[in-house]
Formats: structure tokens, C-alpha cells, sequence
């Protein structure tokens, strides 16, 4: 349909990051993965050396199975997750130092929300049902309409085209490239947008520091999203923004 064409020019695609990105959770994760490592498999401090920025749950979990020398079984991952699940549950309610919810993003959500034009996405390493632990957490739970998880791969490079498919399931036809946006931390969160012709936003409020965003070239890069409508102005038109 001639509809479905002029329809999708107009949609931007934004998919969100969560952690460093939306939020900091301040250790909260990592303290939930070593409780339930440790509960499952008998190992205390297993993700103690590991680095977890920009990478996926499943990734992360491989990667200390294999430093202890443990086989993926399923019926023991799973046990892990419900384990991981329930402590990320009790590490999020205890308070914690440079635990929140990064500048700006309370206001960049509610405004983008409201507009029909544009679809909130996440685009995360957690797995699911985490990921919504620690944005229900933070009352960030009700903005995304479309989500690519580490359910869906241990790759956070295969992650974009499940984006583009949720997109479609949604919403019956395709977005652009061109007018997708993967927005994140880390120099991951840039490498893993760029193949697929997606546009790339780098965001200073995680670990890494601007320079190492910038090595990888992204679109935009901010030190923090605190002046709302710099960015907002990349999907908004001037006119309309104003008004917001
Ligand atoms: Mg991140």
C-alpha cells in the first residue's frame, strides 16, 4: 500500500540502552549476578573481574561459566535467572550511593511519549524480565512499546534486526534505518548500530568517558542529556519543540 510507504517516512525508531544509559544502578545488577551465582553454583564473587558495560546477560553468564570451567545447562540457567531475579529485586530496593535515573531522561521520555511520530524502544543485554525490574524500579517501566533483549541473543550485534522485526510486528510496516536511533553508553552500543545503517547516539553517563565515544564515531555524542532539547531537537522539529 502507497500508505504503508508514506506512513513509515515518518516514524522515527529511538531504542534506548538501560544501564549507564536511562539509569545507574550503582552495582545493584552485579551484586544480584554474584548472589545468584553464588546460590546456583556454589561460587562466591564470580563476576567479580568481569566487565559488564555494553554487554549482554547471557554474555556475561557464558563468560564465567567458562572461566570455572561449567557447562550451559539449561535447567541450571534457568535456576539462576529466577535466583538472579529475585536478589536484583532486593538490591534495587536498598539504597545506594549514585543510584538513579541519568539527567534529563524523565523529561526526554514524557515528552517523546506523546508523540504519535516516534516509537520508544529498548535496545539492552539484560534479559527481560530484569531489564523491567530495574525500570519499574525507577518508574520507567510504561515508556517503550518495543524491546530487544539478551533473551533474544547473547550478540548485542544481532540485537538491532530483532528491533526492526518487533517494529514491524507492531506496527505492520517496516521503519527505516535511517530513521532508527541506538542510544547508549558505551562504544558497543555505537559498533552495534552502525551495520544496519541505524543512526548512533553516544551518551558520557555510564563508564566510558566522552573521547571513547567518540573513537567509534557516533552521529551525536552528549556528555549527559541535561539540556533536554539538544536532544530533542534531533527528532523533534524546531517549531514543534518549542511548544513543548
Ligand atoms: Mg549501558
Amino acid at each position: 500500500m502507497d500508505n504503508d510507504h508514506e506512513s513509515n517516512q515518518i516514524y522515527q525508531l529511538l531504542l534506548f540502552d538501560i544501564d549507564g544509559t536511562l539509569i545507574r544502578s550503582a552495582g545493584a545488577g552485579r551484586e544480584a549476578m554474584n548472589r545468584a551465582f553464588q546460590k546456583t553454583y556454589g561460587i562466591q564473587n564470580g563476576f567479580e573481574h568481569i566487565t559488564m558495560m555494553g554487554r549482554t546477560d547471557p554474555g556475561i553468564l557464558q563468560e564465567v561459566l567458562d572461566e570455572h570451567h561449567l557447562d550451559w545447562d539449561g535447567a541450571q540457567i534457568e535456576q539462576f535467572q529466577s535466583h538472579y531475579y529475585d536478589f536484583l529485586d532486593e538490591e534495587l530496593k536498598k539504597p545506594r550511593d549514585g543510584m538513579r535515573i541519568c539527567a534529563g531522561i524523565d523529561q526526554i521520555l514524557s515528552v517523546l511519549k506523546n508523540r504519535h511520530d516516534i516509537i520508544l524502544g529498548l535496545l539492552t543485554g539484560n534479559w527481560r524480565y530484569g531489564a523491567y525490574l530495574k525500570l519499574r524500579h525507577f518508574g520507567l517501566d510504561d515508556y517503550f512499546t518495543i524491546g530487544a533483549f539478551g533473551d533474544d541473543s547473547g550478540d548485542r550485534n544481532q540485537l538491532v534486526p530483532v528491533a526492526f522485526d518487533r517494529f514491524r510486528m507492531q506496527m505492520s510496516f517496516d521503519v527505516l534505518s535511517e530513521n532508527t536511533w541506538v542510544i547508549g553508553d558505551t562504544p558497543l552500543d555505537i559498533l552495534c548500530g552502525k551495520p544496519y545503517g541505524t543512526r548512533t547516539i553516544g551518551v558520557a553517563t555510564g563508564v566510558h568517558e566522552l573521547k571513547d565515544l567518540i573513537a567509534e564515531k557516533p552521529d551525536q555524542v552528549f556528555e549527559d542529556f541535561s539540556d533536554v532539547s539538544s536532544l530533542l531537537r534531533l527528532f523533534i522539529p524546531e517549531e514543534e519543540l518549542i511548544s513543548e
